[in-house]
């Protein structure tokens, strides 16, 4: 059910459930790290919301050596998984697995954002996926016919009944064989019984931006002291393997509401057994929604060349994963910067794969965070204060009116930021003579034959928007480099740019 998505991600039978080392810009607090533990992976476990990402992007992808990968390759494959439901057909894809509706942005506060925000000097945008991204307006969720529609939904399931696809369940990959440096099978464990299986044509990692990296530190593909450290022969010494690691760090900016119209009226349990009982016997109502509606990409100030700041509205003030419900019709607006300098890492602990990792993103490190986060805060205070906001916007519950110098502001950050959950680029494509790159553009590990990984960890850099968009996309845009299809058709649709 989309509105009980805090179930599933705070759920160890679903979730891989891991932390953060201590982060030094975030008063040292070790952040959650959640990762979807079940077939479709993280898209089972996320909140639905459904970004591509900006033109400019993927052009920086190709500029920085991902050959084939920039706005006018990429477009067609996103169109090709897509079967969105509304709107403009020359932008969008009409006939793909992934299904993608809007809201019924019933809520008042919807359009009261996009009016606010256009008061404030920002765009409104018809369709941030389609020509153009910057602005506020409806948001794109993989949710269909009342339901999560994850990867599996699109992808697994109707290829199971192709028959060439056989699903190993419950089946932990340990790591990948060799034969000297080609790639031959992987070792894995099912039922507490360790396994090979012998790979015909070559092996494909697709564990994700955590578990990826990992699979290859096991198998001797990392920074050799690491490996050494932990008795693991080296195949190939790269120290970028677990490095280049990146997120989306965000605010709740939470604020009560004058009007009792948020979804507080619905936070008690003979509601929500209504609730329940209608989306299970229809499949509709609140439900079916993951109240995530309206969203908002904009341009910090006029210098930058794209938007660098989201918003999302959830008409409620509670946190993501569910917890801390204020008790008080309010709403929040989730906000943060798309583009932080800051890297991190993912590193083994031991060849074990049952062993947790370290992972550190060194959120806040660069000192263009600090600045860039409180530009977040104070363009929603400025939005906040439109004409449009007069009748909803109460006092602000954090970060607090009185929170208004620069150390007021980033002592919130310190204490309060969390991640988005968009961990990427861990295993960096790019040119195969860039030191930097650890695939190729074919998604090949570089000095490995028979070996390709295909998931968010190959990102060169971070997506403008939540990351399961682009992550689908490389695995469509992978399978026909893998078959050795031609390309689809380069599309030179022009986005928009500002002026
Ligand atoms: C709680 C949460 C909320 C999110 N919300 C959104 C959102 O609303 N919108 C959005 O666009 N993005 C969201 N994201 C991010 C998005 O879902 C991910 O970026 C995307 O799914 C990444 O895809 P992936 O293929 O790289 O990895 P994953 O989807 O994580 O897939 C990796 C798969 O590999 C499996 N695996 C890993 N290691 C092993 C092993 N050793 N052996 C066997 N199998 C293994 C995993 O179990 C998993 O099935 C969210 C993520 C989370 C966790």
């Amino acid at each position: 059910m989309p509105s009980a998505l805090s179930y599933p991600m705070n759920m160890n039978r679903y979730n891989w459930g891991y932390e953060t080392e201590p982060e030094e810009g975030l008063n040292n607090r070790r952040l959650s790290c959640p990762r979807g533990k079940v077939l479709g992976g993280s898209s089972s476990i996320n909140g639905m919301i459904y970004v591509r990402g900006n033109a400019e992007d993927f052009n920086f992808w190709e500029e920085s050596g991902a050959k084939g990968w920039g706005f006018a390759d990429v477009l067609p494959y996103f169109k090709r998984q897509e079967n969105f439901h509304e709107g403009d057909a020359s932008w969008r894809g009409k006939n793909g697995p992934l299904h993608i509706t809007r809201g019924t942005r019933e809520n008042p506060l919807n359009d009261v954002l996009v009016s606010a925000a256009q008061e404030a000097g920002f765009l409104a945008t018809e369709d941030y996926n389609g020509f153009q991204q910057e602005g506020f307006g409806p948001a794109d969720r993989t949710i269909w016919k009342g339901s999560r529609w994850s990867a599996a939904k699109a992808y697994l399931k109707p290829s199971i009944q192709t028959k060439k696809l056989k699903i190993l369940k419950n089946a932990l990959v340990d790591k990948i064989n060799f034969s000297d440096r080609k790639a031959i099978g992987v070792t894995f464990t099912q039922n507490g019984r360790s396994e090979k299986i012998l790979a015909r044509r070559e092996v494909i990692c697709s564990a994700g931006s955590i578990n990826s990296p990992l699979i290859l530190q096991r198998s001797g593909i990392g920074p050799s002291n690491l490996l050494k450290s932990h008795n693991i022969d080296v195949l190939l010494d790269n120290k970028n393997v677990g490095e280049n690691l990146q997120d989306h760090l965000e605010v709740y900016f939470q604020v009560k509401c004058k009007k009792p119209i948020t979804l507080y009226k619905y936070n008690n349990f003979f509601s929500k057994g209504i609730i329940g009982l209608n989306w299970l016997l229809f499949k509709k109502g609140i439900g079916a929604s993951n109240h995530f509606e309206t969203l908002g990409f904009l341009r910090s100030n006029n210098k930058v060349k794209y938007p660098d700041i989201q918003f999302h509205l959830l008409p409620i003030a509670i946190n993501y994963d569910g917890s801390s419900a204020v008790n008080d019709h309010g709403f929040q607006l989730h906000t943060g910067p798309m583009r932080s300098k800051s890297r991190g890492w993912v590193k083994i602990t031991s060849s074990n794969p049952k062993s947790n990792p370290k992972i550190k993103f060194n959120y806040m490190k660069h000192p263009d965070d600090w600045v860039e986060f409180r530009n977040c805060i104070k363009i929603t205070r400025k939005i906040l204060n439109q004409p449009s906001f007069k009748d909803f916007y109460g006092e602000e519950i954090q970060p607090g009116e009185q929170k208004i110098s620069n150390d007021d502001l980033d002592n919130f950050i310190k204490e309060e930021a969390e991640s988005a959950y968009h961990p990427c680029g861990t295993i960096k494509m790019g040119d195969k003579n860039d030191p930097s790159s650890v695939v190729d553009p074919n998604c090949k590990v570089i000095g490995i034959e028979n070996l390709r990984v295909v998931d968010s960890s190959i990102f060169p850099r971070i997506t403008n928007g939540n990351t399961n968009a682009p992550s689908i996309m490389v695995g469509e845009k992978a399978s026909d480099i893998i078959l050795e299809k031609m390309p689809l058709p380069r599309e030179n649709l022009e986005p928009f740019k500002h002026t």
